[in-house]
């Protein structure tokens, strides 16, 4: 396991995690059907930072929910790291989670009794981490995102900000190929926000994870690689984008943003 954590000079980058092809959802409801997501085909590959935007209602979380196997598409074909996951049966899904996907949520869901190391040390251990294994990986994960000096603290003593640090520590954990994040930001002022996204950017630039973030907030443009939108539920990938080209919304006029 450690082994795997450090990459061992494993040349990944560009190699493909996620790839969906005609992947859709519809609920039912009452009579009727909500086509939560068209059929959807995109891929997402590791030293990607893709941010994906659209309004409320869009198909956002339906979207990450499916890439992340918490949710079965009606239709369409999802491959992970190689692996055809629409074929995989209900047991082994979530085994399979757990190895390849890191998945941070708007609200933070952690164990309220458990302090910050303990939380991360539980994930390890339903990742197959010896007790030893834990106790080396635990606090170097917490050190990764900060929070060196306040891992012992429970999750009502952190700061949201914090709370979230202690998220992606988790979604880090036992390297896995690809970090979905729900509205990450939503809860945070803008500054700690952009902290937060700052690492999860920095995860992507290392080249062993794609990470794919859902936001409202345009500020953060400037720091994708990709840029897909979502409307009523069709998905409009976007095209890469070159580092340190300024996005359309850093050239619009700074008013635009006083709403
Ligand atoms: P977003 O995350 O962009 O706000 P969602 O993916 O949560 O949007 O929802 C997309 C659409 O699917 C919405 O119209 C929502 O009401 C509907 N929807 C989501 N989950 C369910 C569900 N479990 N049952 C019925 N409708 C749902
Ligand atoms: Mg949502």
């Amino acid at each position: 396991h450690l082994m795997a954590a450090f990459g061992e000079g494993r040349v990944l980058r560009n190699e493909c995690v996620i790839d969906l092809r005609g992947v859709s959802k519809d609920f039912a409801s009452g009579p009727s059907t909500v086509h939560a997501l068209r059929p959807a085909t995109m891929a997402l590959n590791r030293g990607e930072f893709v941010l994906l935007e659209g309004p409320s209602g869009s198909g956002k979380t339906t979207l990450l929910s499916i890439m992340g196997l918490l949710l079965q598409p009606s239709a369409g074909q999802i491959e992970i790291c190689g692996t055809r996951v629409t074929g995989l049966s209900e047991d082994k899904l979530p085994s399979f989670r757990l190895k390849h996907v890191g998945f941070i949520f708007q609200s933070y869901n952690l164990f309220p009794a458990l302090s910050a190391i303990e939380n991360i040390k539980l994930i390890l251990k339903l990742k197959g981490y010896s007790w030893s294994e834990r106790r080396k990986e635990a606090p170097r994960l917490l050190e990764r995102v900060g929070l060196e000096d306040c891992m012992h603290r429970k999750p009502s003593d952190l700061s949201g900000g914090q709370r979230q640090r202690v998220c992606i520590a988790r979604a880090l954990a036992g390297d896995s190929d690809v970090i979905l994040a729900d509205e990450p930001t939503a809860a945070l002022d803008t500054k700690t926000g952009i902290e937060i996204i700052e690492l999860l950017r920095d995860e992507a630039r290392s080249g062993r994870k794609a990470v794919l973030v859902v936001t409202h907030d345009p500020r953060l443009e400037k720091y994708a690689t990709r840029l897909d939108r979502i409307s009523d539920g069709v998905h409009i990938p976007g095209a890469p984008m070159p580092r340190r080209t300024r996005t359309i919304s850093e050239r619009r006029p700074a008013y635009e943003f006083a709403h």
